[in-house]
C-alpha cells in the first residue's frame, strides 16, 4: 500500500487509508485540502519500511529512513571515505543509485530532481574534492528553492582536525549553501538527523547537507524509522478574508490589470487562467513560469523581462494593476514598479522590489480559488481587442524572424522547428546561454509541457545533468535538452552516464563555435571580441563514440527531417547544429 505527498500542501494520500488506489484515481482528482491535480502528487513510499531483525548498521538505518521518506535516487561517485553509505545504498531494493563521472553532475541532477517533483533525490560523496566538486549544483539548488539532500562521507572522528588526507573544513563550507547544514557524530541521531534534514530541504526549500564521518556510516545499531505523516504541517496557508478583499477591490477597480505569473505559481494554471478570463487579464510569465497555461491561449502574450515579448512589455507598462504570483521580481523580470498586488509562499518575496498595494502571503493554490470569489466579472472587449493586437504583432515577428533558408542556421529557425516537432507533454532542460535565450524567446509551450532551467544561478552546464534526471522521473515521455556547445562541454562526460542506464534523451547542441552569450556583450558594451570563440570535437561522432546516436545538421533544409530521427530514436542522442552565433543579422 503505497501513500503520495501532494508537494503544494503536503496532503498525504494513504491508499490503506483511503481504500483505492492511486493509479485508479480519476483524471479530474483534485487534492482534497488545496485543489491541487494529480500531477501535485509525487510517490512517497511503497508503505512501511522493514528493517531486518537484529541490528543494522547507521548507514542501513539512515537508508531506510530516506526510503520511508520519499527519497528514491542516489547520484553519486563511491569513495574512500563514502564506503559504509555506498553499501547500505547497495543492499537497499528501493533506493536506486546512478553513478555518473563528476560530482557536479550529480548536484545538477538532484536540483533539477527537486525542480520537477517538489520532492528531494540525494546526491553523495567523498569528503573534500568530491564534496567541493558538488557546490556549483547545490548552489544552482539554493537559489532556485529546489529542495536537495547532499550526503557527503568525512574522515574517522578521530581524524578529523589535524589536516588529513582529503581533510577540508566541511562544515564550513557547505554553510553558505544550506538551510540545513550537520554532522552526524553519534548513531543515536541517525533517525533524527535525516529526518531534520529532509523536513528543511522541503519545507525551507533549498539543500540540506550531512556529512557522516566514515566509522559512523558502520557503527552498529538498532532503531525504528519515523513515518513521514504527523512530520509534516500542512502548507494550504491563506490569509484572513478582509486582506482577500481588499485585494479583490483594488483589480475591481483596475481597468487594465496584468497577471505576472511565476515559477511558484506553476502548478496553477487552470486557476490563473479562469481569473484572466473572469476579469480580462493578460497573463504574463517570468522566464521560469513559462508553460503555466497553454500559450497559444488568447490570454496569453509572451514573457517579461530579457527574452520578454513586445506585447508582455507593453501591457505591463500600459498597466494600472499587477497581479504577481509566485515570483520573486527578479532583475532579469524587469518589472516596473507600479501598483501591484502579490501572491507568495514566502513572505520575504513580499514587495521586494518594491512596496505592493496589498501581499498576501500563502499558497497560491488556496488563495486564487478565494480571490476568484471575490472579483467582479468584467468584460473588458476593447482591452482583450488590444491584447490579441499586440499578441499577434509578436508571433509576426517571431515568424519573419524565423528564416529557415538561412546558412548557419538561424537560432530562431532551430526553435520553430522545435516548436512543431516536439511532444505535447515533452520534458524540456535548458542549458544556460544564447540556447536558452532563444528558448525563452521564441518557443511557445504548452501547459502539458515541463521547462526546466538555472533561474537565479545562470549555470551553464544544468542541461545535460536536468534531462538525466528528467528522464529517470518520466521514462515515458519524450526528455529534450536545448543546449550549447559552451554549456554541454562543461558536463558531456555524463553523456554516457545516459547510455549506461537507457536514458533516452534528444540533446539539441546549438553549436555557433562560440560563448555567444558573451560575445554579445563585448558587442554591446564595446569590447573588442576576444576569447569567446570556441574549439570543439565533432559532438555527434563523440555521441557515437558513446554508444549513443549522432546526428550533424549544417543545411537548414535537413534540419526537420533530422529532428523527426531524432525524436523517434529510443536512444540518448545529440544532434549538433551548426548554428550562427549571431542575434540578430
Ligand atoms: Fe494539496
Amino acid at each position: 500500500m503505497a501513500k503520495y505527498r501532494c508537494t503544494v500542501c503536503n496532503y498525504i494520500f494513504d491508499e490503506e487509508k483511503e481504500g483505492y488506489a492511486f493509479d485508479e484515481l480519476p483524471d479530474n482528482w483534485r487534492c482534497p485540502v488545496c485543489n491541487s491535480p494529480l500531477n501535485s502528487f509525487v510517490l512517497l513510499s511503497e508503505g512501511e519500511v522493514e528493517l531486518e531483525e537484529g541490528e543494522a548498521t547507521v548507514s542501513e538505518i539512515l537508508v531506510a529512513q530516506m526510503v520511508e521518506w520519499g527519497i528514491k535516487y542516489v547520484f553519486g561517485i563511491p569513495g574512500t571515505s563514502s564506503l559504509g553509505v555506498v553499501d547500505a545504498i547497495r543492499k537497499s531494493k528501493d533506493l536506486k543509485y546512478i553513478q555518473v563521472r563528476h560530482e557536479q553532475t550529480a548536484a545538477f541532477m538532484a536540483s533539477a530532481y527537486g525542480k520537477l517533483t517538489g520532492h528531494p533525490a540525494a546526491c553523495l560523496t567523498v569528503a573534500g574534492p568530491g564534496a567541493t566538486n558538488l557546490a556549483t549544483g547545490l548552489y544552482d539548488a539554493s537559489l532556485d528553492h529546489s529542495p536537495v539532500l547532499a550526503l557527503t562521507g568525512m574522515l574517522k572522528r578521530q581524524l578529523i582536525g589535524p589536516g588529513s588526507f582529503q581533510e577540508i573544513d566541511q562544515q564550513s563550507f557547505f554553510e553558505s549553501i544550506t538551510v540545513y547544514n550537520k554532522v552526524l557524530m553519534s548513531e543515536e541521531q541517525t533517525t533524527t538527523l535525516i529526518t531534520n534534514a529532509i523536513k528543511h530541504a522541503i519545507l525551507d526549500k533549498g539543500v540540506a547537507h550531512i556529512g557522516i564521518p566514515k566509522d559512523v556510516q558502520e557503527i552498529p545499531h538498532t532503531a525504528r524509522t519515523i513515518p513521514f505523516e504527523g512530520s509534516f504541517p500542512n502548507e494550504a496557508i491563506t490569509q484572513p478574508m478582509f486582506l482577500i478583499l481588499q485585494a479583490a477591490q483594488a483589480i475591481n477597480q483596475s481597468k487594465r490589470p496584468v497577471i505576472v505569473s511565476g515559477f511558484g505559481a506553476i502548478t496553477q494554471g487552470e486557476n490563473i487562467l479562469e481569473l484572466a478570463e473572469k476579469i480580462t487579464a493578460p497573463i504574463i510569465t517570468t522566464f521560469r513560469g513559462k508553460g503555466v497555461v497553454d500559450e497559444d491561449n488568447e490570454y496569453y502574450v509572451g514573457s517579461h523581462g530579457d527574452i520578454g515579448s513586445t506585447a508582455a512589455t507593453d501591457l505591463v507598462l500600459n498597466s494600472d494593476l499587477l497581479i504577481v504570483i509566485g515570483s520573486s521580481f527578479s532583475d532579469m523580470t524587469h518589472l516596473p514598479e507600479k501598483r501591484a498586488i502579490q501572491i507568495d509562499i514566502d513572505p520575504l518575496m513580499i514587495g521586494r522590489q518594491y512596496p505592493v498595494e496589498v501581499g498576501l502571503y500563502g499558497n497560491s493554490a488556496e488563495i486564487l480559488p478565494q480571490l476568484m470569489d471575490l472579483v467582479q466579472e468584467n468584460r473588458k472587449d476593447d482591452y482583450l481587442g488590444e491584447i490579441r493586437e499586440l499578441k499577434m504583432e509578436w508571433l509576426d515577428l517571431l515568424d519573419e524572424e524565423a528564416d529557415g533558408g538561412l546558412t548557419p542556421i538561424r537560432p530562431q529557425y532551430i526553435i520553430k522547428v522545435l516548436n512543431e516537432k516536439l511532444d505535447d507533454d515533452a520534458v524540456i532542460t535548458l542549458d544556460t546561454g544564447e540556447n536558452a535565450w532563444w528558448f525563452g524567446r521564441n518557443f511557445w509551450m504548452k501547459k502539458t509541457q515541463k521547462m526546466i532551467m538555472s533561474g537565479y544561478l545562470g549555470t551553464m552546464g544544468i542541461g545535460l545533468p536536468a534531462a538525466l534526471a528528467a528522464q529517470l522521473i518520466y521514462p515515458e515521455r519524450q526528455v529534450v535538452c536545448i543546449t550549447g556547445d559552451g554549456g554541454f562541454s562543461m558536463v558531456m562526460a555524463d553523456f554516457v552516464t545516459a547510455v549506461r542506464n537507457d536514458l533516452p534523451i534528444k540533446l539539441f547542441l546549438f553549436n555557433n563555435h562560440q560563448l555567444a552569450m558573451i560575445m554579445q556583450e563585448q558587442m554591446v558594451e564595446k569590447f573588442p571580441n576576444w576569447e569567446t570563440e570556441l574549439y570543439n570535437p565533432d559532438f555527434a561522432a563523440y555521441a557515437r563514440d558513446c554508444g549513443g546516436v549522432g546526428i550533424n545538421v549544417k543545411d537548414p533544409q535537413e534540419l526537420p527531417e533530422a529532428v523527426d530521427k531524432a525524436l523517434s530514436i529510443d536512444k540518448p542522442i545529440i544532434v549538433d547544429i551548426e548554428t550562427d552565433p549571431r542575434r540578430f543579422i
